[in-house]
């Protein structure tokens, strides 16, 4: 059956890349048979400056249809004095939330051409490949009660609450197991569970859902050693699953392992594994109209979509394959650039890449 994928380009350097992305899909519609409709709508800025706000209603309702979501970035120096509740990034929490997208799936994948692109030694870093599985919507980013509240003694006393229910760990529970069946079958649950009890929960319920799962073994590791060892040894992980705080911070630092922001995909997950593809990086309004920014993180989280949300393993493999035979071939764009290289601009990438299908 034909599937609906919404594209999203957004702001800044996001119509440019979004668009090698599209290229990508367009090719394998024509050499693959892949069966797509893509359409294309406005979010963040862009949607702000026609329709005054930063998700039309209408565009939410395209998104609650379709069965995938591209998005490129959203956000600008135009925006930036804007109401707070009218600015770009509205647009992608509201998608979030509205869609129910619980789970956020960051691969940390180092492209061994591109290991020196590490602050880390490339002995350490060389073949370096974590998916970190981060909740989304729960966690003590949206606990209550949360605020500022006066004591009696008139002092300020600022709270938030951790709060995590049975039912909310056991479905990031399942999409990291199922997630690490489909990879070297280990997984690492981070907690903290020898000061939070609502981790001490977290911590009994990943075993209970891994009595499902019993070819994948399961770890557990306090968060402040996993912080450790991803700079230690971060090629014992395979995959990392974690709550929304604690993976708010690993994922950035996981995916800084790899050097180059310009190369990491993303992807949040409903239940139904519907989900939005996004690179990690924003929407670099300093390069933005100049054909110079890096496509690959967005054709990656393209591949992302095949995968997860289109049952198209082959076809994904298929994408991430082109992608390392471009860099096989020396082709850099600006921000993974090295002597002897060969510099190319952002559609050049995109070209290169559509050839190497
Ligand atoms: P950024 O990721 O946009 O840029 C950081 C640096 O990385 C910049 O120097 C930029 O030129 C470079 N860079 C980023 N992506 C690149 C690519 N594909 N190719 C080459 N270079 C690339 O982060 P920022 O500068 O902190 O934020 C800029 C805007 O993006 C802000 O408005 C911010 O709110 C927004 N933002 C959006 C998202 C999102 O849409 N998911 C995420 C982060 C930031």
């Amino acid at each position: 059956m034909t599937k609906q994928v919404l594209v999203l380009p957004g702001d800044g350097i996001g119509p440019e890349i979004t668009a090698e992305a599209v290229k990508v899909l367009e090719a394998l519609k024509i050499s693959d048979g892949l069966d797509i409709v893509m359409s294309e709508d406005l979010v963040g800025g862009a949607a702000y400056d026609v329709h005054g706000v930063p998700l039309a209603d209408e565009t939410m309702e395209k998104a609650q249809q379709a069965d995938a979501i591209l998005l490129g970035a959203v956000g600008g120096y135009k925006w930036e004095s804007l109401d707070i509740s009218v600015r770009p990034e509205k647009g992608l929490l509201r998608l979030r939330s509205d869609m129910s997208l619980f789970a956020n799936l960051r691969p940390a994948y180092l492209f061994e051409q591109l290991a020196d692109a590490s602050t880390l030694k490339p002995e350490v870093v060389a073949g370096l490949d974590i998916l970190i599985v981060r909740e989304l919507t729960g966690g003590i980013y949206f606990g209550q009660p949360r605020g500022v509240r006066t004591l009696e003694n008139g002092e300020r006393q600022g709270y938030n609450t951790y709060v995590y229910s049975e039912s909310e760990i056991k479905r990031i529970a399942h999409v990291a197991f199922q997630a690490a069946m489909k990879r070297d079958k280990k997984l690492t649950s981070v907690d903290k569970a020898n000061v939070l009890e609502v981790t001490e929960l977290w911590r009994e319920v990943m075993e209970e859902v891994g009595k499902e799962y019993p070819e994948v073994e399961l770890k557990h590791m306090y968060v402040d050693n996993a912080a450790m060892q991803l700079v230690l040894n971060p090629k014992q992980f395979d995959v990392l699953v974690t709550g929304n705080m604690f993976g708010d911070i690993l994922s950035d630092e996981a995916s800084m392992l790899t050097g180059s922001i310009g190369m990491l995909a993303s992807a949040s997950l409903d239940e139904n594994n519907k989900g939005m593809y996004e690179p990690s990086h924003g929407s670099a309004p300093d390069i933005a109209g100049q054909n110079i920014a890096n496509p690959l993180a967005t054709i990656l989280s393209a591949a992302m979509m095949l995968r997860y949300s289109l049952g198209q393993e082959v076809l994904a493999v298929k994408i991430e394959n082109a992608v390392s035979t471009v860099l096989d071939k020396g082709l850099r764009t600006g921000d993974i650039y090295s002597e002897g290289m060969t510099k190319v601009s952002t559609s050049e990438m995109g070209d290169a890449v559509v050839a190497a299908l």
